[in-house]
């Protein structure tokens, strides 16, 4: 892991919401040095999917999101019943809200006066100087911040297109995205020169594209020419199984090298997903103090014998639903590499023949049927939270080195039944053996 590459710190929010920082840490030395000592932890940001204007619906879904755990909620606001709405919104809600403008600038001054806490304006859309220069000027009196994104899309809308992209490839002729490169430097750098010349300098920016090598490529080169935090996003990722992978290679990437101060994950999708996900990506790089059980599960082999898959679900779930304290559980499906893979784990099954041994912090505390484990394994999951809480245990903190059991014996690991290779694979699906 790199560290953070440090910028002009924004912040957003009040009173009502808290103050949520993004960047920061600029040497005092340097020109845009904001005081900030080091950089604030990156924060998950989300969209809402509903219409703005339907206040209670889009209260709602603000509630649901911020109840799963978004620092920041963007609103789109593409007409002006929406701003409208805004004010209603602020008040109901708990989170720094962005106002989303696409096409009309008249919509970001509509939104700064509804008490809005951030604006986003596409360069793409919202162009005309004397424009961007009443938003700048109203966000400056209302000490909020504007966040510049440069979208792939909005970029390539360009009518001059062919021509920039001639006129500036060569700056990035060595890069296979070099053209597209060229053409969001160089419109980040005329945009920013608006601001600047406004003594404007609370900007987020960023540039996203549905290719997430672009997107490593763009915010890598943005990073190291503007000292501004950078709004990480793979734009339109696409539905949530294959927007995942693209999500987290671009941006786990381009955070472990230091680059990135607020991240969206953006699914086709309910965007509850978008945080949960965006957490997740956070606390599995270290990025973020894990709120909650982290679960470790085996993949499974021909060495199973209960249904797995199954357990780890319900597992999942109910630890989601109960455990807040970030402890280690570990769901394993046999003795074999079980306890060594578990090792560190703080509430641990590993299961055998339609059994399985529990431990917590390394002591065997009950072997049980099948049937049984999972309300076993959430009952001591809740008892050592207690523990921890009230500080009779501590997390992490492993007292005993686990003994795996003999594997023919007390679990009934029904070696007989692996050796005639009759046992059941995970989802009680037989494993059939031709000519048995
Ligand atoms: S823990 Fe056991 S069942 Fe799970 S993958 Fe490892 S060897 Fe296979």
């Amino acid at each position: 892991m790199q560290p953070r590459t440090p910028n002009r710190q924004i912040a957003l929010g009040d009173t009502r919401t808290g103050i949520i920082r993004i960047g920061g840490g600029l040497p005092v030395d340097h020109p845009m040095a904001d005081g900030s000592k080091a950089a604030a932890p990156i924060s998950v940001q989300t969209m809402t999917a509903g219409y703005t204007h339907t206040i209670d619906k889009c209260v709602a879904e603000i509630h649901k999101l911020t109840a799963a755990g978004a620092d920041i909620v963007r609103v789109a606001v593409p007409e002006k019943k929406d701003t409208e709405a805004l004010a209603e919104i602020l008040r109901q809600t708990t989170v720094p809200i962005v106002a989303d403008v696409h096409f009309h600038f008249k919509r970001a001054l509509e939104a700064v006066e509804a008490g809005v806490h951030k604006i986003r304006l596409n360069p793409g859309n919202i162009n005309d100087r004397a424009q961007v220069e009443q938003v700048i000027d109203a966000c400056k009196d209302a000490s909020i911040p504007i966040r510049i994104g440069v979208n792939e899309g909005s970029i390539i809308e360009r009518k001059d297109k062919q021509a920039r992209a001639k006129e500036l490839g060569a700056v990035f002729s060595e890069n296979k995205h070099g053209y597209m490169l060229a053409i969001m430097i160089a419109k980040l750098e005329e945009y920013l020169d608006i601001f600047y010349e406004r003594d404007f300098f609370d900007i987020a920016i960023s540039a996203k594209s549905m290719d997430a090598a672009l997107v490593i490529d763009a915010y890598t080169e943005i990073a190291k020419r503007f000292p501004h935090p950078l709004h990480l996003g793979v734009t339109h990722a696409g539905p949530k199984e294959t927007g995942c992978i693209r999500s987290v290679v671009a941006l786990g990437t381009l955070m472990a090298n230091g680059v990135g101060d607020t991240i969206r994950i953006s699914y086709a999708n309910d965007p509850i997903f978008e945080v949960e996900d965006g957490l997740e990506l956070l606390y599995t790089l270290g990025l973020r103090e894990r709120i909650g059980a982290e679960l470790i599960a085996c993949p499974t082999c021909g060495r199973i014998q209960v249904d797995l898959f199954t357990l780890v679900q319900e597992v999942n779930e109910k630890l989601s639903a109960e455990i807040v304290v970030p402890m280690k559980v570990a769901v394993m499906g046999c003795v074999v590499n079980g306890p060594g893979e578990a090792e560190g784990a703080d509430v641990a099954v590993f299961a055998g023949d339609r059994k399985g041994i529990i431990y917590v912090q390394g002591e065997k505390v009950a072997t049980v049927g099948e049937d049984e484990i999972l309300d076993r394994l959430l009952s001591e999951c809740r008892a050592f939270q207690d523990r921890v809480r009230s500080g009779e245990a501590t997390l992490g903190q492993k007292r005993v080195d686990i003994v795996p059991p003999d594997p023919e014996g007390e679990l009934g690991s029904g070696w007989e039944k692996m050796a005639a290779e009759r046992i059941e694979k995970s989802g009680h699906t037989p494993l059939t053996i031709e000519g048995q």
